[in-house]
């Protein structure tokens, strides 16, 4: 079997090197514990915060130890009457190719056959519940509204245009890619979409994108996109604080938007929040989320990395654009 390390926090943006594959031996299940091969697992920007030695919502990780994540996987030998050899199963065991796990900690895939496995640490995954918790509980997203969202040719971004163009909503997405500008326009059927990489002043842009102003923005970059959204907010628009993955891999402070105070004149709000919070929602997005791609109203695309030795880059093709939808590594399948 082989986990993937982390030797050291990486200083700015993180390099093959701070990470090591190690070889490990596959132990035999004890009483109530499963093994799992897993077949494919995730990497997400929130990860970079927990290879940082600070203080936040959910510990650093430990170095030379096996990195967490999201992960799918079959279930090799069982010692536990609920599951069974072959069983598809979700996990926190990311990076590494085999876990041994007590049945708390091992959860079945959603019962929908039709539905490709990786697609539950996608679009019906966390990123999907994150898309889902920001705009339904968060900004409060209303019919006819206008939604502006950042990174939004990304696992969660795709899926926040989606839901939104689902409920009538005139949505706006960003982005840094003609690529990734093409599918969602042609593809999810996003109203208007701003490349940032080819503007050197994206307010204006999102002002052309949206004469009447934005009613909620759904952030997921930081920087220079909250302030343009910040000049284009409608009086009681919400601003979901999802995440800002332009700042993470920053050294030092970054001043913060110059204009926070059209928070004030237009009464707007600003909130931020972490999905995990929200996670006995799950069974309620998820069905949702279902009948959703069923219905042909929910699609995704994959960049995907095979083996787990790419995990490393995997990761950090994050932090450069790399992916467009979910970025996912393929372990074995
Ligand atoms: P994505 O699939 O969106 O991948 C990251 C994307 O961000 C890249 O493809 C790139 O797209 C864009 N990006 C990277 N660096 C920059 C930069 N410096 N400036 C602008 N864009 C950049 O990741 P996720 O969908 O998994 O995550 C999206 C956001 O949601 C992140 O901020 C993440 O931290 C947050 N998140 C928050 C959660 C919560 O509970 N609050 C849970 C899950 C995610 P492009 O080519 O378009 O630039």
């Amino acid at each position: 079997a082989k986990e993937v390390h982390l030797l050291r926090y990486p200083d700015g943006m993180p390099k093959r090197d701070d990470f090591a594959i190690v070889d490990v031996p596959v132990l035999k299940p004890l009483d109530g514990e499963v093994l799992i091969e897993n077949t494919w697992m995730s990497v997400d920007p929130y990860m970079r915060g927990r290879m940082t030695q600070r203080k936040s919502y959910i510990p650093p990780f430990a170095l030379n130890a096996p990195l967490e994540g999201h992960a799918v996987g079959r279930v090799i030998a069982s010692r536990d009457s609920r599951f069974v050899e072959g069983d598809l199963v979700t996990s926190m065991t990311g990076w590494r190719s085999h876990a041994l796990l007590e049945r708390d900690y091992v959860h079945p895939l959603p019962d929908a056959p039709d539905i490709p496995e990786q697609a539950f640490l996608g679009p019906l995954g966390m990123p999907g519940m994150t898309a889902w918790i920001g705009l339904n509980k968060i900004a409060q997203y209303q019919p006819g509204e206008t939604v502006f969202v950042s990174a939004a040719a990304g696992a969660v971004g795709s899926v926040v245009c989606q839901l939104a163009k689902a409920k009538n909503c005139y949505v706006i997405g960003s982005t840094g890619s003609p690529d990734k500008a093409r599918w969602l326009k042609d593809k999810l059927g996003v109203d208007a979409v701003i490349n940032y990489r080819d503007t050197d002043d994206l307010s204006a842009a999102l002002g052309q994108a949206a004469p009447d102003g934005i009613d909620v923005y759904y952030e997921n970059v930081g920087g220079a996109h909250l302030e343009a959204a910040l000049d284009h907010i409608n009086v009681n628009g919400r601003i979901a604080v999802c995440g800002m993955i332009s700042m993470y891999n920053d050294r030092s402070k970054t001043p913060g938007p110059s204009n926070l105070f059209r928070l004030t004149t237009q009464r707007a709000r600003m909130e931020g929040f972490i999905v995990s919070d929200h996670w006995t929602s799950y069974p309620d997005f998820v069905r949702e989320g279902i009948d959703l791609v069923r219905a042909g109203s929910l699609t995704w695309q994959e960049t995907v990395f095979e083996g787990l030795d790419k995990a490393p880059d995997a990761f950090i093709g994050l932090f450069d654009g790399k992916n467009t939808g979910k970025m996912l590594v393929k372990l074995t399948g």
